[in-house]
């Protein structure tokens, strides 16, 4: 690849607590575009009016960025929030992740993993065998940065998502988001649901799993969401997937497949 990328990143807070972010990796021509788009979608969250906006834009060198690819999608419908965290326990299990660790997990997202009992900006970062938050700032979180699709790459899939209707903002980044995050070989598996009040779906994404979309993950209304990376590495390797989830650019130029819906009724 021989044009340089700009990292393009926005953050919303209300009185310090978040409200929304956004990350993009788009050419020069594209940055005016894109940032103004993320400023106008954090003046009109549905989480409410914000306090502050903070936007980054930050040159990447060509050299350094990774290619990558989406994961599969598989859509799984379930009737309530209930079942859709008990299929996402069996999915974590199914990669791994201790059924303790998996507990304490969706406990600790459901009552809002920050300390003040609110979303964090980030993700926690959990050991999948004992359940440990190895991430140091239990606010901020990890934020995986700086990963995005080719022009190419985001038509397709947005043809392929609307074929599915499927085609809307949330599952468009969380895909790329855990593209890049379940690449990393420490990170065996990721955990999420929304903090939008409105998205009650959430997703299990791993390699062995691919990304496992669950229609309810809480109940609608709900500001409490979060993600949980979980990690299976030695305490001397965190900074390094830390660094790696934050700073090294990902461009995906090949998508997944979108598998068609399948009901979920719960054990
Ligand atoms: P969202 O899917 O945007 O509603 O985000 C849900 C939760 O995921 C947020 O409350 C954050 O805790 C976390 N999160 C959002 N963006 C990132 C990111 N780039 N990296 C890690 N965690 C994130």
């Amino acid at each position: 690849m021989s044009e340089s990328l700009n990292s393009v990143r926005m953050r919303a807070e209300r009185q310090g607590l978040h409200v929304s972010g956004a990350e993009r990796l788009v050419p020069f021509s594209d940055v005016e575009e894109v940032a103004l788009s993320m400023v106008t979608r954090a003046l009109h969250h549905p989480r409410g009016p914000v306090t502050k906006i903070s936007l980054q834009v930050d040159l990447i060198s060509a050299a350094t960025v990774q290619f990558g690819q989406l994961p599969d999608l598989f859509n799984n419908q379930v009737t309530c929030w209930q079942h859709g965290r008990q299929l996402a326990s069996e999915l974590l299990l199914s990669c791994k992740v201790a059924p303790a660790a998996i507990e304490r997990t969706m406990a600790t997202l459901a009552k809002g993993a920050a300390l003040n009992n609110t979303s964090m900006r980030g993700a926690m970062l959990v050991d999948a065998e004992s359940g440990v938050r190895l991430e140091e700032d239990h606010v901020r979180g990890v934020r995986a940065s700086r990963m995005d699709l080719t022009d190419e790459a985001r038509t397709e899939l947005r043809a392929l998502l609307a074929a599915n209707q499927l085609d809307n903002q949330h599952v468009v980044e969380a895909l790329i988001l855990a593209a890049k995050v379940v690449s990393a070989p420490q990170v065996i598996a990721e955990l999420c649901w929304s903090d939008d009040p409105d998205y009650v779906a959430g997703y299990v994404a791993s390699q062995r799993t691919g990304y496992q979309r669950i229609s309810l993950l809480k109940p609608s209304g709900e500001e409490r969401g979060g993600r949980a990376f979980f990690v299976c590495c030695a305490r001397n390797q965190l900074n390094s997937l830390v660094e790696w989830l934050e700073k090294e650019p990902m461009l995906i130029n090949k998508i997944g497949r979108i598998h068609p819906p399948k009901k979920w009724r719960g054990k």
